[in-house]
């Protein structure tokens, strides 16, 4: 295996020398569960929260279907109530953004843009991101119209007109949940044909409620406090038209944030971090949780779960470790 080491600073001048018994990457539902697993396990997890506090969870607004809140519960405060109750039992917390690691050594070294951490034990759970259209409106939007999770928001479209962008599985599996609330559904796609597969396809083709505009692109989307229109170029003409619509479902695929582990640890072919059951990776003492290695169910409730079952696992391993270390010693 080749190392993927070439952006490890030479000289990080603020090492601490004392390895940390378990470092957590990210502050989503994963990292947050497994830090609190960990925390109650007192091993004093140290969580690395990189730039997204709260994880992509505290983009939305309103979360309605993590259990525990039959009212449903901001993004942004689920994440601080993971945080506090970590907090709570011990977890420490940086706002620090990992920019390597060395997993071929142990501790495991963790690098920041100028600190260094050694890990006894690492848990990965730094999600992934879902792939922008990056046109206007769509940021600004995002939350009021444009969401990148049917099974999140298509609650909020009932009886409403939507869009879907994409032309693969996870598009279509969409499209079709989605029929479920909105009145349409038009699907916007740059080819005259689908990548998704036949038996969705065919789903999707005898659906009443689905609609597709073929050879376009949505290159902006409209609209002051949500959503009201995209605007669509047809990819072989060229002409441009208005749509209205009240929501926008962007599928154009996720990017796992694995950057860093290339070369270190065994990724799948779309780059999603290999895990067993037990949330281990292909290197011992190095586990990963949620959508960095779980590319089907992306939602909070399962990915905090995974989180909590890295946190036992890591537990187990350095248990593991220090029974090994006491026989050894005796
Ligand atoms: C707009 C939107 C709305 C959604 N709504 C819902 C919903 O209503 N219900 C639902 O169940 N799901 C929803 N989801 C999906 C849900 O948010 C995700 O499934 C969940 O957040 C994944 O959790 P995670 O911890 O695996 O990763 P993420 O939430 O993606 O968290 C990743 C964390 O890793 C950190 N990180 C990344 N790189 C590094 C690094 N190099 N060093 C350190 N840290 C790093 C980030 O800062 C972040 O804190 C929504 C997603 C989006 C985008």
């Amino acid at each position: 295996m080749n190392l993927n080491l070439h952006n490890i600073p030479a000289n990080i001048s603020n090492t601490n020398s004392e390895p940390v018994k378990v470092v957590i990457l990210g502050s989503g539902p994963a990292g947050f569960s497994a830090a609190l697993y960990a925390a109650r396990a007192e091993l004093q997890p140290l969580v690395l929260t990189g730039m997204e506090l709260g994880g992509q969870a505290a983009l939305t607004y309103t979360i309605e279907n993590y259990p525990g809140f039959p009212e449903g519960v901001g993004g942004a405060q689920l994440g601080e109530l993971f945080q506090k109750q970590a907090e709570k039992f011990g977890a420490k917390i940086e706002f620090e953004t990992a920019t390597a690691v060395d997993l071929s050594v142990k501790p495991f070294r963790v690098m920041t843009y100028d600190r260094e951490f050694l890990a006894e034990s690492l848990i990965i759970a730094t999600g992934a991101s879902p792939n922008h259209l990056n046109v206007v409106g769509e940021k600004e939007l995002t939350g009021r119209g444009v969401s990148y999770c049917a099974t999140c928001d298509g609650w909020f479209f009932k009886d409403k007109k939507v869009v879907v962008v994409g032309g693969g599985d996870s598009a279509l599996e969409e499209a079709l949940f989605l029929t479920r609330y909105a009145s349409g559904v038009h699907i916007v796609h740059r080819r005259n044909e689908l990548r998704a597969g036949a038996i969705l396809q065919k789903r999707a083709m005898e659906n009443p409620k689905i609609h597709f505009i073929w050879d376009s692109v949505v290159d902006q989307i409209l609209g002051s406090e949500k959503v009201e229109a995209v605007q669509l170029k047809n990819v072989k003409n060229g002409e441009v038209s208005h749509f209205d619509t009240d929501g926008v479902f962007i599928f154009i695929g996720h990017t796992p944030n694995t950057q860093m582990f290339q070369g270190q640890l065994e990724l799948d072919q779309n780059g999603y971090i290999i895990t067993n059951m037990n949330m281990e990776t292909s290197v011992d003492g190095v586990f990963a949780a949620g959508e960095v290695m779980d590319s089907h169910f992306r939602q909070v409730v399962t990915s905090a779960g995974m989180g909590a079952a890295a946190g036992i696992q890591a537990t187990k391993y350095l248990e593991n470790q220090e029974e090994t270390k006491t026989t050894q010693a005796a």
